[in-house]
This record gives structure tokens, C-alpha cells and sequence, in this order.
């Protein structure tokens, strides 16, 4: 049977934010653009984002600028994160909101009419841009609209609204086809991209010199996570296997607050907005822990009493912030020890309380998701009793590793942003971070993406023995009867990352995880899938599954070598931060066996005009004694 076949210039895979705002700057630079997507267009990861988009606009508090958004941002990281990113980020993302609103965004406003911006963890400054407790979804919205804004004005002028922008919902991409053409460089060219339509199950095959990825995170590898059935690491599984590298995967962020109960909804998230408009932590002795728990490198920026934290809330100026806002790898500990140490909420959480510190009518204007939440899935009522949170696998730091201007990978002609690029968040991603990264990212890969075609002199080509290999691969699970059960090796790899690679780590239980993959790698291999291609849960699941399998490796492996404890990486055996390992990255690539390979590389120093934003006593707390002797060659 034919399969059907696309020639475009830009393949953007996945239509989150970071996807679809890579495919508009793609289009805009005049590109024939596809935007492929496996779930319904609309119902990105994205959609779910809460609290807001991180925006040094000063609009709440005039002291914010770009300088103390990045210096916030390098701090989250633990000074891991790609400098050059963070700098970008910390400058484009003003531009990127305002950019929603002439696009139609309509984001809560402050009493002058400004752009409200509210707190979030790890922010000096009121920050986040928003709407209500749903900002994600209006992001989303507004990217979409600019899509067909933009496809209204290609109907008029070449009458066909899809003749440069078209969307291909629910088509999962498989692989990454490449032209290994030794005139493209050693790694060859991307060629294009193959994949499947989910309802048919019938092969698709996208012709293009460029592709974009932007497929979200991985975690659906762990049993308790706020990520949906989506984030299964495709995209990052997609790149390795097209030779590009993987960094940071050893740094996965638990959020310190998703739902403990009921068992259904485990994991699924309550927003950090919660603890930024007042709600606090307690332990079952009704005390509010936190405040134990602030480790000495933020011991100057966070409130050592009640009242002082509670001060905060009205006057930022003369107080300092509350413990419960401090970064969310410290606040997931904290929750993880009260636990451990049997002062756990009845179903083994802590307790989130904002009905006693806001009025009933201010919860519900503000926190309107979360009232609804929990009102319908648990039957609490949150104006009248506290939440029962506790950590959940929420956002992987690692990803692809790009160049921090065009979000290029190693391989030409490939691309990434969003949660799928790693480098921005360092160890650790700041809460509102994110959708802020999604937008100056996405725009930058669609700007590289479109610059790399422009500079092409010759198409890289498709090959038919590339879709020959491509197909055989998708089809195997279907061919395979009475072979091993998907579902029975994904639970057993969620059961495995949940508890042996988790929030704590130890050397032994790494050691045992990375046996437990190879073995469920070797049951993967053999996976069958009942019945047809038609819509077969089943068969995509065998198909994610290598993906999931090959990214938990990378992060096993890069966890077992990291030996000390930073952001979103806790060794027990390890517990100090080390100034040594913050000048290493663990880069992951893919041997010629099929196995994952790390390589440690030199993190560069960050530039001296970046550097000099700190004091040194900070940096001292990070730094080696070499680098901080050049600080104070450059300080002077
Ligand atoms: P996504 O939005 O997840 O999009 C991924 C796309 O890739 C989807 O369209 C998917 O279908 C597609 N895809 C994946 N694999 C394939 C494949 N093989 N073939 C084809 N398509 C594929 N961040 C913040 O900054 N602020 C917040 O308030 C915030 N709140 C959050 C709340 C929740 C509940 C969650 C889970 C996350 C939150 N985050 C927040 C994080 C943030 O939402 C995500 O990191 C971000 O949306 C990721 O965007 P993305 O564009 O990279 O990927």
C-alpha cells in the first residue's frame, strides 16, 4: 500500500506552546510549515499549566528587570543551567507576553490596568504573568488563533488557508528519517519524519529539511506524576536515536504539591499558585514545618518566623519571603522528610491549607481550578478544610542539548524547545518558567529552523530503504502474537523510576534500576499488541515504550554518575553540593548497541559581565576557588 507523503520546509512536532510558537515564527519567515501533533490539537501539556509565564515586566514591582530574573533563574538552576539560555530567557520573555497580548490574550490586570503578575517560588518579585488559574489554556488559545489568523491570510492570498501553515492532529511520529549523505557532515542531514495516524494506524511520511521538536517531557516513566499519557519522551528518544545528545537527564523536578487522594488521582497537581496567595504547609502536629527547613544558601532571602512570612504578603519591601515559597526541589524534600519521619497527613502527604488564611470568595476567584478539583475528585471542599499534597514527577530539566540562539541540536537540520531542550533550568526550573521558555524558544527554533532552509543548497533526501526500516519498526509489535504484555512492563518501569530513581537517590538502588531497565528493555523487545492498526491503545503503548525505556536509562545513568546532590538530583550517599560537578554536564548519547553512553563535558563559566551580577559571597557557594579567583581578577 502507497504511504502518504508531505513535502514541507519545517516539521514542528507537537502543539504545545513551545511547538506552535516555533511553527508561527516558521511561517512568518515564510516557511511551508506542519505542525504534527499525537493528541487532539489544543490538548497539549501545556493547556494544563496553572500559575503563569515568568516575565521580568516590573508591572507589580518596579525593581524587577531582566538582571534579577536572571540571577533568580541561575540560582533555581543551582548555576548549572546553560548561561547563554537563561540570559535570552530572562530578556525575550517580556516581549513574548506582550506579544500574546497583541494577539489577543487577555490576561488579569492590575488596578492601573496593567498585566498582573503574581509570586511564585524562587521569584524576588511578583512575576508571573496570568489568568487566574488557568494560563496555560489561554496561551494556548491565543497561539492557536494566531494560527488561523495566519491561515486567513493565506486564504487570501493564495486562497488555500493550509498552503503554509497545516495541522496533523492525532499522528504520533515513530522516527526521524535522515540523509546520511557524508556531503551533510558525519552525522548526515534530517531528511524528515515518519509516523502513524492514530485512528487508522496507517503510515505518514513527512518530507522536510527541518525539524523542530517539541514533544514536552517524560513523565509518564513514573507511577505518581502530573503529566498526562502524552510524555512518554518521545522527543527526546527521537534525537538520540538520530544521533543528537541528550544533557542534564539526571535533573527531574518532583513538584512538592500534587494530590495523595483518592488512589485515582494521585499525582495530579495543585498549583504553586496556592502557597504564592497565601497557603501554607503544615505537618499532622498543625505546625508549619518550612520553616525548618531553609538550607543555608538561601538562608539571607526567606523568613525565620511567622509573622515576618506572614508580613510578606503585604509589604515585600521590608519583609523577607516565606519558607513555603522557597524552590521546589527544597520544598519536595522538606514534605518527603516531615513524611519519612511519621508526621504525614492521614494518606501520606502534609496538609496545604489556604481556608484559614483567605476568605472563602477570594479562594474561589483566585484558585478556581483548584476549588473544582478538589471539590469534584476528592470531596473536599478547599474554602473549609485543608488539601492533602505531597511530591509528584512534574518536569524533566534534561533534554536535548541545542545551541542557545537558534536551538539547533548536533545533528542538522534538527531543532528543540520547550521541555524536550535541556540547558535553560539547570538542576532545578523555577514555577513559571516554563511557559516563559516555550515562548522565547519556540520562536527562536522556528527562526533557526528557517534560517538552516534558507542556507540549505541542496534538499536533503528521503530514502526509500529509511521508510522501508521505519515501517518494519512500527509494525513489529503487531506481528509479534502472544508476545509480552506493554502494560504489564510499563507499570513494572513507573514502579522501578518511582521508587529507585525518585526524589532520593542511593547508588545501589540506581544500580538495581538500571538492571531492572535492561531486563525490561529485552521484555520491550518482544512486546506483541492484539488485534489491528486500527485505533489499537495497545500497539501505540509497545511503540512508547521503547522511548520511555531509552530516556529512564539516560536518566539512571546520569544519575549513578552525579555524585552529589544538586536541585532536582538527591544521592543520599552524595547529600553535599559540590563545586567540582557544577562545572560538569552528563551528556547522554546512543552507542552502536542500542545502550546509552555519558560523557561528562566542562560547563563554561558564565561571562564576566553575567558573573559580576553576583556577590561573591553567593557565588562562593557554588563556585571553585579557581573560578572565584577569576571573579575577583574581573570584579577588581
Ligand atoms: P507540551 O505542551 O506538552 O506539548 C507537547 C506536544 O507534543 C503535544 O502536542 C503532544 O501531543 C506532542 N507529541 C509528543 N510526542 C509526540 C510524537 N511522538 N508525535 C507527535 N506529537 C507528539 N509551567 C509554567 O511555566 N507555569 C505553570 O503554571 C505550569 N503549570 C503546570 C501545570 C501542570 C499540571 C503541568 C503538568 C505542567 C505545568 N507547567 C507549568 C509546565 C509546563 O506546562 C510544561 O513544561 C510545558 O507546557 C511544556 O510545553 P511544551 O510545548 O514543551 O510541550
Amino acid at each position: 500500500m502507497d504511504i502518504e507523503r508531505h513535502q514541507y520546509d519545517v516539521v514542528v512536532i507537537g502543539a504545545g506552546g513551545a511547538g506552535l510558537r516555533a511553527a508561527i515564527e516558521a511561517r512568518q519567515e515564510g516557511k511551508r510549515t506542519a505542525i504534527v501533533c499525537k493528541s487532539l490539537f489544543g490538548k497539549a501539556h501545556t493547556v494544563m499549566a496553572e500559575g503563569g509565564a515568568a516575565a521580568a515586566m516590573g508591572n507589580v514591582n518596579p525593581n524587577d528587570n531582566w538582571q534579577v530574573h536572571f540571577r533568580d533563574t541561575m540560582r533555581g538552576g543551582k548555576f548549572l543551567n546553560n548561561w547563554r539560555m537563561a540570559e535570552l530567557h530572562a530578556k525575550e520573555a517580556p516581549d513574548r507576553v506582550w506579544e500574546l497580548e497583541m494577539w489577543g490574550a487577555l490576561f488579569d490586570r492590575t488596578p492601573d490596568g496593567k498585566i498582573s503578575q503574581r509570586n511564585f517560588g524562587g521569584h524576588e518579585y511578583p512575576r508571573l504573568a496570568h489568568v487566574g488559574d488557568r494560563t496555560g489554556l489561554e496561551l494556548i488559545r491565543t497561539l492557536q488563533q494566531r494560527v488561523v489568523a495566519l491561515q486567513q491570510e493565506d486564504e487570501r492570498v493564495h486562497g488555500d488557508p493550509e498552503a503554509f501553515i497545516k495541522v496533523f492532529a492525532e499522528c504520533t511520529i515513530t522516527t526521524l528519517l535522515k540523509d546520511d549523505n557524508p556531503a551533510f557532515g558525519p552525522k548526515g542531514a534530517i531528511a524528515g519524519a515518519f509516523g502513524y495516524w492514530r485512528e487508522t494506524g496507517r503510515f505518514v511520511v513527512f518530507e522536510a529539511p527541518a525539524v523542530v521538536l517539541a514533544t514536552g517531557g517524560i513523565g509518564k516513566s513514573y507511577r505518581v506524576t502530573s503529566n498526562s499519557w502524552e510524555y512518554t519522551g518521545d522527543g527526546h528518544a527521537l534525537a538520540l536515536r538520530a544521533g543528537a545528545n541528550l544533557i542534564n537527564m539526571e535533573f527531574i523536578q518532583f513538584h512538592p504539591t500534587g494530590m495523595v487522594w483518592p488512589p485515582s488521582v494521585r499525582g495530579i497537581l495543585v498549583t504553586e499558585s496556592v502557597r504564592g496567595d497565601g497557603g501554607v504547609l503544615r505537618n499532622s502536629e498543625g505546625k508549619r514545618f518550612m520553616f525548618n527547613y531553609i538550607p543555608e544558601v538561601f538562608k539571607d532571602k526567606y523568613a525565620t518566623t511567622e509573622e515576618e512570612a506572614d508580613r510578606w504578603y503585604t509589604d515585600q519591601q521590608n519583609n523577607r519571603r516565606p519558607p513555603e515559597l522557597l524552590p521546589r526541589d527544597e520544598v519536595a524534600r522538606a514534605i518527603n522528610a516531615e513524611v519519612k519521619a511519621g508526621r504525614g497527613s492521614p494518606h501520606g502527604g502534609v496538609f496545604l491549607d489556604v481556608s484559614t488564611r483567605l476568605a472563602p470568595e477570594v479562594i474561589k476567584r483566585k484558585l478556581p481550578s483548584m476549588y473544582h478539583q478538589f471539590k469534584e475528585l476528592a470531596d473536599v471542599d478547599i474554602t473549609k478544610e485543608p488539601m492533602e499534597v505531597g511530591p509528584t514527577c512534574h518536569y524533566i530539566m534534561g533534554g536535548v542539548e541545542v545551541d542557545a540562539d537558534t536551538a539547533a541540536a548536533s545533528v542538522p537540520g534538527l531543532f528543540a524547545a520547550g521541555e524536550v531542550a535541556g540547558g535553560m533550568h539547570g538542576s532545578n526550573r523555577l514555577g513559571g518558567n516554563s511557559l516563559s521558555d516555550l515562548l522565547v524558544f519556540g520562536r527562536r527554533a522556528g527562526a533557526g529552523a528557517a534560517a538552516y532552509v534558507d542556507a540549505l543548497k541542496t534538499r536533503p533526501k528521503v530514502s526509500a530503504d529509511e521508510v522501508r526500516r521505519a515501517e518494519a519498526e512500527a509494525l513489529a509489535p503487531l506481528e509479534r502474537k502472544g508476545g509480552e504484555n506493554p502494560y504489564e512492563v510499563h507499570a513494572e518501569l513507573q514502579r522501578t523510576m518511582n521508587d529507585l530513581v525518585g526524589i532520593i537517590r542511593k547508588a545501589d538502588e540506581i544500580t538495581e534500576a538500571l538492571e531492572i531497565i535492561a531486563k525490561l528493555k529485552e521484555r520491550a523487545a518482544n512486546c506483541g499488541a492484539e488485534g489491528g492498526r486500527i485505533y489499537n491503545p495497545g500497539w501505540h503503548l509497545a511503540l512508547d515504550l521503547r522511548n520511555m525505556l531509552l530516556v529512564s536509562e539516560c536518566v539512571g545513568k546520569a544519575a549513578l554518575l552525579r555524585e552529589e546532590s544538586r536541585g532536582g538530583h538527591t544521592r543520599d550517599d552524595f547529600p553535599a553540593m559540590s563545586p567540582e560537578w557544577r562545572r560538569k554536564l552528563l551528556v547522554c548519547s546512543l552507542a552502536d548497541d542500542g545502550s546509552v553512553a555519558v560523557e561528562e563535558q566542562p560547563q563554561p563559566l558564565m561571562r564576566d559581565d553575567l558573573l559580576t551580577l553576583f556577590d561573591r559571597e553567593e557565588l562562593s557557594k557554588y563556585l571553585t576557588d579557581e573560578e572565584l579567583a577569576h571573579y575577583d581578577a574581573v570584579a577588581g
